[in-house]
């Protein structure tokens, strides 16, 4: 079960695949966790983090190997949850060129969509208590925009597929689960 999360920041989808990952017991591949977790460890850390802390994306020189080597593992190879890859329409052909090379394909896309008056507030509201970087007005203003420019067209090229499904991810995180597992439940039926 190969299944990608699409939705702007905030939008819930760390939240989600946390969950689904203990209910399916698949494993959830964050980008943005991976990513932060080799910050100040070498200065390749470093280089990334002046890109996180930016809101800018980290560049595929840099997150590509890092994706590829854990979806080399053996836990990865029965399925995983992508989320916050792909990123870009080219992390998007990228996943499709690895996965084939596998007999793999991505089978499922949830897009989580939430309004944007509702997304600042909930990423002002963690910044407050997670502290990241990221989430000040200037960051979370950034990383919106390079959502709308960047990876929105990530969901045509699924939706061009058919794999798309639209998850109202305005609705309490329980909400929203139940919605996911639902449409996981009836795929293909
Ligand atoms: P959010 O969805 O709230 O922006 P994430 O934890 O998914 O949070 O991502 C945080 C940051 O990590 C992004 O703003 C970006 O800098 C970097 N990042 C995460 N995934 C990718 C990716 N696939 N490609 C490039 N940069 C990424």
């Amino acid at each position: 079960m190969q299944i990608v999360f699409i939705g702007p920041p905030g939008s819930g989808k760390g939240t989600q695949c946390e969950q689904l990952a203990k209910r399916y017991r698949i494993p959830h591949l964050s980008t943005g966790e991976l990513l932060r977790r080799t910050k100040g460890k070498s200065t390749l850390g470093d280089l990334v983090a002046s890109y996180i802390d930016r809101g800018c994306l980290a560049p595929d020189f840099l997150v590509l190997p890092l994706v590829m080597r854990l979806l080399e593992q053996d836990d990865f190879l029965a399925g995983c949850l992508f989320d916050g890859f792909p990123r870009t329409v080219y992390q998007a052909e990228f996943l499709r060129d690895h996965l084939s090379k596998i007999g793999q394909k991505v089978e499922a896309v949830i897009y989580l969509q939430v309004d944007e008056s509702d997304l600042v507030d909930r990423l002002q509201r963690r910044s407050a208590i997670e502290g990241r970087a990221d989430d000040d007005q200037k960051g979370i203003l950034k990383r919106l925009e390079i959502y709308r420019q960047r990876t929105e067209p990530v969901l045509d090229f699924y939706r061009v597929a058919g794999l798309v499904t639209d998850i109202d991810g305005s609705k309490s995180p329980s909400d929203v689960h139940r919605q996911i597992v639902d449409c996981l439940t009836n795929r293909g039926s």
